[in-house]
């Protein structure tokens, strides 16, 4: 079979550029498992943060900011984005590490200090005396995570692309200004290839010869419990720490909790350590008046970094026409519409849509000759 542009990896990312790219060409998407999601888009947080990440991070995600209020008609039967809002509680005695989230509060997206008494109306779930005092960003929002996937999948499919799943690819060889690409029996021709392939985004690049970028992919760890009896978590936000990585938050009716581990780890079907589960619960019962019998559920999902954690949109300086979409760290999916754009802009027509550079975004900060030579993450 033989397109224009083939993308490894149908994630978020892949899907959102895929579903770009098909306005430009012919598109076939190819994912090893047998149906897309599986991996880290399957087990996010699902959190919309302006304020999170880098100074690139938060352009990047406050660009996606239109597409997920505004997408376009027909895109998905419900809203994207929820308000969930999010505090960052200090603990009595740690008020003044406060001043470092305050610092950074975007414009028009500001971050407000609270008293005690009222972040914990906020999230009456706390104990009252571990809270001395915390910061509350009302613009962070729920990300229906599936409904932005499968419009994006949907939309792919409606503009004449092709998604193949339980297909590995697993050989790539540049002939003859094409690249072709094998799964087994299975071959593929391409002009350009667009590697989406999240924590096997660097083997992809192995793959093709293309220049080392230093990703590391490191697991996080999630579970859901219930909350007490009798307590409406729905309208909680999102609570982390300034003492702590940790974080939770209402899903369903239940709450999510994170230990906010990053452990360095080869790129696999990731599952959650115990002793991390453990130590989770240990906190959260000293934090929280949860008292946990029974753990409803368990995950870990990989994140990728590069040593800036910025991600990575653009050619590869040695592999002709190899495309890398990766990096995506903790922001893969408030980033997702924005980099599927730029990253259909870059390949179609050699630069980023307008709107994008005069956000500030510029190609030189995401491209991978940034990383070359560079430490890993
Ligand atoms: C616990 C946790 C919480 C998070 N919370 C948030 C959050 O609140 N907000 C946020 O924006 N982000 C969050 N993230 C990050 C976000 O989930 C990721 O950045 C994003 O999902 C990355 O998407 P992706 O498409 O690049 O990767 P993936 O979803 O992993 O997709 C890559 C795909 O490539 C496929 N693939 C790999 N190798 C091959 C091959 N050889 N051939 C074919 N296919 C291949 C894989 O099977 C996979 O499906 C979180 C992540 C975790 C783990």
């Amino acid at each position: 079979m033989q397109v224009d542009y083939l993308v490894i990896g149908a994630g978020i990312s892949g899907a959102a550029a895929a579903y770009e790219l098909a306005l430009a060409g012919s598109v076939l998407m190819i994912e090893a498992e047998t149906a897309p999601g599986y991996h880290s888009t399957g087990r996010s947080a699902a959190l919309y943060t302006r304020n999170y990440g880098g100074p690139i991070v938060r352009l990047i995600s406050q660009a996606s900011y239109d597409f997920f209020l505004h997408p376009p008609a027909g895109f998905a039967e419900r809203p994207l984005l929820t308000p969930r809002g999010s505090l960052t509680i200090a603990a009595p005695g740690e008020e003044a590490r406060l001043e470092a989230i305050l610092a950074v509060s975007m414009p028009g997206h500001e971050i407000d200090l609270l008293s005690a008494s009222d972040a914990h109306r906020l999230a009456p779930l706390m104990r009252a005396d571990r809270v001395g005092a915390a910061a509350y960003e009302p613009g962070v929002m729920d990300i229906d995570v599936a409904a932005l996937h499968h419009g994006y999948l949907r939309g792919f499919k409606q503009r004449g692309g092709r998604l193949l799943c339980g297909k590995r690819i697993d050989k790539l060889e540049h002939r003859d200004g094409d690249w072709h690409a094998t799964s087994g029996d299975y071959a593929f021709s391409a002009r350009v290839i667009v590697n989406a392939a999240g924590a096997w985004a660097g083997q992809i690049g192995a793959l093709a010869g293309a220049a080392e970028i230093g990703l590391m992919a490191k697991r996080r760890t999630a579970i859901i419990v219930e909350p007490p009896a009798g307590l409406d978590v729905g309208a909680m936000p999102a609570v982390d720490f300034v003492g702590s990585d940790a974080y939770f938050k209402p899903d369903a009716g239940r709450i999510m909790a994170s230990p906010g581990d990053q452990t360095p780890i080869e790129p696999q079907d990731v599952q959650p350590d115990e002793l991390d589960i453990a130590v989770l619960v240990d906190w959260l019962e000293h934090e929280t008046t949860l008292s946990i019998r029974r753990i409803a559920s368990s995950w870990a999902g990989l994140r990728s970094f590069v040593a800036d954690d910025v991600p990575v949109v653009g050619f590869d300086d040695k592999a002709p026409d190899f495309f890398w979409l990766a990096g995506q760290g903790g922001y893969g999916i408030m980033m997702a519409p924005t980099l599927g754009r730029a990253a259909a802009g870059l390949i179609s027509t050699g630069t980023f849509p307008s709107d994008l550079r005069t956000s500030g975004i510029v190609t030189s900060a995401l491209a991978p000759s940034r990383l070359y030579g560079g430490p890993t993450a």
